[in-house]
């Protein structure tokens, strides 16, 4: 697998094969779908994860152990405001997750159900192996479970995930089906793995009839092993054949800010919608305009927005949905933090405007 430093994407090189690739997964891709494209965002339920031995991710790191105590949670009002934020701008939620044994199984089961009220749809789970009897807990409120499996390729699998092996994710899929729920599952890439483990991922696809993917580009983390992201054409490569093979699945990719010029060849080789994106910190920038442009390169039509904050009463909205008073004013201070200090700083930041420019994008805004 070609690596490229880092994680950064400056361009695209495409061989003779992979352009072929690539337009005969666009094709597929437009007898199957309308164009729409979104902007996935997971919630994160906490900082921490029990587990922290996936040999990847940034909470294995000792720095990460330190800095977040097994007793760190996030607290319900930021959670629900993320998920107002995500409704607002049309950020689709890609699933609820966080790290393993953190909340307790009943607070989970609310906090799913008021995400669910919030944006007014059944959502996706990522919450690790779930039982049966857990499963029908979350039923009245889900769409479907994922199964963060991250690598497929048996040997590889068992050093990069060794706290997490697959047959209580196969079985959790199983039993998601019985129930009549869509299942789901995250890839990433760049672990170490070919193009030809994608045989492994067309297996599950097939087997546990997934109607959905998410593939991630490896993000490499400080004190893990990895040091570089894939190559976008590697990416590409396994999107193209994804779509090819599964004409109707949704396919979601994890990119990174640095790697947006990789975004309009993603979507042409088939991918529905893109994640991983630190939406927050680049709303209204000049990242944000990019990512809009990469989409429309494409060929095809933003659903979510990155750019312009519309007017909402944070009060009102709210209080249509969440009756506890307290956990309400909560959640409304946590909007209006939120919405003065992340979405429109970095919009100012970027655009040096006054506060006097900025109140017209934002009704309740009084910054
Ligand atoms: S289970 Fe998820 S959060 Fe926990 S260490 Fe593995 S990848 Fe990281």
């Amino acid at each position: 697998m070609p690596l490229i430093g880092k994680n950064s994407v400056e361009s695209v090189e495409l061989s003779q094969e992979q352009e072929q690739l690539i337009s005969e997964a666009k094709k597929i891709y437009n007898l199957n779908f309308n164009g729409d494209v979104w902007l996935g965002r997971c919630i994160f339920l906490s900082w921490y994860c029990a587990l922290g031995n996936c040999d990847f991710c940034f909470r294995s790191t000792q720095k990460h152990k330190i800095h977040f105590p097994e007793t760190a949670r996030r607290t319900k009002e930021s959670i629900y405001a993320e998920a107002f934020i995500a409704k607002t701008l049309k950020w689709k939620l890609e699933f609820l997750t966080g790290g393993y044994g953190i909340y307790s199984f009943k607070d989970l089961v609310e906090i799913t159900k008021t995400c669910r009220e919030i944006l007014n749809e059944k959502i996706w789970l990522n919450l690790g192996v779930l039982s049966e009897p857990q499963l029908k807990e979350f039923l009245p409120y889900i769409e479907g479970v994922v199964a963060s499996v991250e690598t497929l390729e048996p040997i590889l699998h068992k050093k990069v995930a060794p706290g997490k092996p697959l047959l209580p994710f196969e079985k959790m899929l199983d039993q998601a089906k019985a129930l009549g729920l869509k299942r789901s599952m995250t890839i990433v890439l760049g672990l170490g793995e070919t193009i030809d483990d994608y045989k492994y991922v067309n297996e599950w696809i097939k087997k546990h009839e997934l109607s959905r993917i998410t593939y991630y580009a490896l993000r490499p983390v400080k004190d893990t092993p990895y040091e570089h992201g894939p190559a976008p054409e590697y990416v590409i490569e396994w999107i193209a054949k994804t779509r090819i093979d599964f004409p109707k699945i949704e396919i979601i990719i994890g990119s990174a800010e640095t790697r947006i010029p990789e975004i309009n060849f993603l979507l042409s080789a088939g991918a529905n919608a893109f994640t991983k994106i630190p939406a927050t910190k680049i709303f209204g920038t000049e990242g944000a305009q990019q990512i809009h442009e990469q989409v429309k390169l494409a060929g095809r039509k933003f659903t979510s927005e990155l750019v312009k904050l519309p007017k909402v009463n944070w009060a009102q909205e709210v209080s249509s949905i969440i009756t506890d008073e307290n956990l309400k004013n909560k959640i409304i201070l946590k909007l209006e933090d939120y919405q003065k200090n992340r979405l429109l700083k970095a919009y100012k930041d970027f655009k040096k405007v006054d506060s006097s420019n900025s109140a017209d994008s934002c009704d309740s805004c009084d910054d």
